[in-house]
């Protein structure tokens, strides 16, 4: 118990709740409805807004029993940002989501292979593409891209978005974010792969914008 001495008392609760929480994860042989994903994945928003996280499952010794095989109940496309990991802010543990992140949580070859991956072999029934405040990739894209020449493969996809974008009124920032996700999103319906898996409505691939002062996900409509 050396370990829960230095967690605190309210760290032990967190601890044997995240315990628990992953033992109830993993007890569950049947894998959630894309509805009963995406209610998983914001009442995990919801405990990271709190301050309340309880998967600690990082430091379970339950890492063997994913050897074999993975079973994520979502894939996550988001931004390399640092200051949006998927795991903390959906209050999430190992083996739960699939995540692709790059600058911008845009779809090129590589993304696009990977997402149709998650859905079409991992049967994830849920994708989300995670926009966020203050995005630096969609930022790059409203000052112009001569300025960023390391993002040559990221601006063109991202400018693409941003067409028609403009007329939107409100914070032009904000909205080139929602319009990048939105995008993305459309991109990936779009998928051979993925649209029939969609039409089947076996998978849900929704957008969302993470607000980095209030740590909530909050989601977009397409
Ligand atoms: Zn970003």
């Amino acid at each position: 118990m050396r370990f829960c001495l230095h967690l605190g008392k309210k760290g032990v609760l967190l601890f044997l709740a995240g315990l628990l929480s992953f033992a109830e994860a993993h007890a569950v042989k049947t894998p959630p409805n894309p509805d009963q994903a995406l209610n998983m994945l914001m009442d995990g928003n919801e405990h990271f807004v709190k301050g309340e996280i309880t998967h600690l499952s990082y430091i379970t010794e339950a890492k063997d029993q994913m050897l074999e095989k993975q079973t994520p109940f979502a894939a996550i496309l988001g931004c390399s940002d640092s200051r949006v990991p998927p795991e903390l802010i959906f209050d999430r543990g190992l083996g739960e989501l699939f995540v692709v992140r790059d600058a911008g949580n845009v779809v090129g070859p590589i993304e696009m292979d990977s997402v149709e991956f998650a859905v079409a072999s991992l049967k994830v029934p849920l994708v989300i593409v995670l926009g966020h405040q203050n995005c630096g990739a969609v930022k790059a894209a409203l000052s112009g891209k001569d300025n960023f020449p390391e993002l040559d493969n990221i601006l063109p996809i991202i400018d693409t978005a941003l067409k028609g974008c403009d007329t939107v009124g409100g914070d032009k920032l904000v909205n080139a974010i929602h319009c990048n996700v939105k995008k993305s999103v459309e991109t990936l319906k779009n998928s051979p792969t993925i649209a029939p898996i969609l039409a089947q409505k076996k998978v849900k691939i929704v957008g969302g914008y993470y607000d980095i002062s209030s740590g909530k996900v909050t989601l977009i409509s397409n």
